[in-house]
């Protein structure tokens, strides 16, 4: 099976552009990386300041095709915008202001991880917070950014779930390296060690299958129709839509509110009608004729312009999956009754 994952490359303008070639046609390196970051003080800094959270450290550990440590990278950073450690932050991670007086700008730091990291690359992180927070430090000065487009990426923490777990519960790093076994030789919490842990998990999935999974970091998103994401798992699919500028134009787009077959593009009866429960999920049950049942999900997320995007996903779905999306529906019909009913008796 082929297995996609995103390459970046040098363009003539030298902006890093991402690619999607196959995996067994090309070496690909895996780029584990783990940040830390600190984040301001007190509520006056955290409202002086555009940057939510300065990146402090960076460690990385290089994994070559068969996922075999080939190199290292790990540096602390001079702080520019938070000055004083948040009490939380340097107890979790036991560094002090003192310890990052000395060491080089991030802007220096940073550029040096992205040379390191070579061309044909594919990034691992540890949840989905890194990759954003460094493009947005990355950002904050200016610099080139890793990739201009949506990037394609591996969340090991979903990984590890779905090669070990129920696919949908997101456990710590450290309830990871305890159920693998594998020895806890240095401490937890700080860069280079969480990506030394992430890249020794990542070596334990040997199902080569569940690298079919790779994710998608939003930080830049779809600029047009045409760039829009639209890909089909094992069991599943996923669109990623371009940005909205509010809610009723996202949930009047063809294109989201599509009930095609993810499988076979067929027309679909509707089961149940898109409905939501909060006024950010929206749910739909459809039924094709050659797949059967099928469960649509929509989530209005808010881009880092302050606009809206949709991602959408699409599975099949099983008497528990219906039962459980009817069960959600009658809930919010009940809700609705309640709110009825009680505005009455105010009027009394
Ligand atoms: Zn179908």
């Amino acid at each position: 099976m082929l297995l996609c994952c995103a390459l970046r490359s040098k363009n003539a303008d030298g902006i890093l552009e991402q690619k999607i070639q196959s995996w067994e046609q090309e070496q690909v390196n895996y780029i584990v990386f783990d940040l830390e970051w600190n984040q301001a003080a007190d509520i006056r800094t955290r409202q002086e300041n555009s940057l939510l959270f300065e990146i402090i450290e960076i460690g990385a550990v290089k994994l070559n095709e068969k996922r075999e440590q080939i190199a290292t990278f790990h540096e602390l950073i001079r702080p520019q915008v938070f000055h004083t450690m948040n009490q939380v932050t340097g107890e979790l991670i036991h560094l002090n202001m003192d310890q990052l007086t000395n060491c080089r700008s991030f802007r220096e730091v940073a550029a040096d991880f992205i040379q390191w990291c070579g061309n044909d690359c594919i990034f691992c992180t540890w949840g989905n917070l890194d990759l954003p927070e460094l493009q947005r430090n990355m950002d904050y000065y200016h610099m080139t950014p890793v990739s201009c487009k949506t990037l394609k990426y591996y969340d090991v923490q979903k990984l590890f779930s779905i090669a070990f777990e129920d696919k949908k519960s997101r456990r710590t790093l450290q309830y990871a390296v305890d159920f693998l076994g594998i020895e806890k030789d240095v401490a937890f919490h700080r860069a280079d060690t969480d990506a030394y842990y992430t890249a020794k998990i990542m070596k334990e999935i040997t199902d080569q299958k569940v690298f079919d999974n790779y994710s998608f970091d939003t930080y830049h998103l779809p600029q047009n129709k045409s760039e829009e994401i639209w890909v089909c798992f094992e069991d599943y699919a996923k669109y990623i839509s371009r940005e909205f500028p509010d809610k009723p134009t996202a949930m009047a787009d063809k294109k989201v509110l599509s009930t095609k077959c993810f499988l076979c593009g067929a027309k679909t009866k509707k089961k149940i009608p898109w409905f939501t429960n909060n006024g950010k999920h929206y749910y739909t049950i459809v039924s094709c004729p050659r797949h059967g049942m099928i469960k649509e999900k929509i989530r209005l997320r808010k881009s880092k312009n302050d606009q809206i995007y949709v991602v959408k996903t699409m599975k099949q779905a099983g008497p528990e999956i219906v039962q459980d999306v009817l069960n959600k529906k009658n809930q919010v019909r009940s809700n609705r009754k309640e709110r009825r009913h009680s505005k009455k008796e105010d009027l009394f």
